[in-house]
């Protein structure tokens, strides 16, 4: 939100014509540079240490160190990266929502009240439209049916031929799609206007 509102007072300096700083200067003094630089090595040492020897170190960084250990770690492998093939995997049955402690997507989507324009360009833009049925659905089931927590992406059966449909207008702008595609073939792209997900009890 703190980056929202950066980005906000920079379109109206911009606007102006009376810039005081650049945009990564504005984030860079704010608050929300301290927070995330002293979080900066959190996930990067779950990755390098596993949960035990990780969680131990993360005590260390974060509770002695508050964040300053003197160096930064990154992830050795990219996120998409990381993902196994769905052969070498087990099948797991999910169970079924019961609608008290667990909900179906659609229910959550509703929730945030998300809307986009029906008659704009599709704001999730496939580089090789192709590659979802022809590459990703026989190597990874095509997870993008499971990673996108607003179920956008479907792979439907006509005429006994497989279908990538997207359903843009139910994505809640989480970009989980354009990192976590195993094929790197999803680009997220703004979509036109206000639209998006909207919770106005936030
Ligand atoms: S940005 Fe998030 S909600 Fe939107 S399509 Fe991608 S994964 Fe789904």
């Amino acid at each position: 939100m703190k980056s929202g509102e950066l980005a906000g007072k920079h379109a109206f300096e911009t606007l102006q014509d009376n810039i005081t700083n650049d945009f990564e200067t504005k984030i860079n003094e704010s608050w929300i540079f301290d927070e995330l630089y002293a979080s900066r090595n959190f996930g990067p040492i779950f990755h390098k240490f596993g949960a035990l020897f990780g969680a131990a170190v993360n005590v260390i960084d974060q509770f002695i160190f508050r964040g300053k250990m003197p160096f930064t770690m990154n992830h050795p492998t990219p996120d998409y990266a990381c993902l196994k093939k769905a052969d070498d995997m087990p099948k797991i049955d999910y169970p079924k929502p019961d609608g008290i402690y667990s909900f179906d997507k659609l229910s959550s989507v509703y929730l945030s009240n998300t809307n986009h324009e029906e008659d704009q360009p599709c704001h999730l833009v496939l580089k090789d439209p192709t590659i979802p049925i022809s590459v990703n659905l026989p190597m990874y089931d095509e997870p993008a049916q499971r990673y996108c927590p607003a179920g956008v992406y479907e792979v439907v059966e006509k005429d006994n031929e497989k279908k990538f449909v997207i359903n843009a207008q139910n994505c809640v702008h989480c970009k989980t799609c354009d990192i976590k595609d195993p094929s790197q073939n999803i680009n997220w792209v703004t979509p036109e206007g206000p639209g998006g997900p909207n919770y106005p009890n936030m």
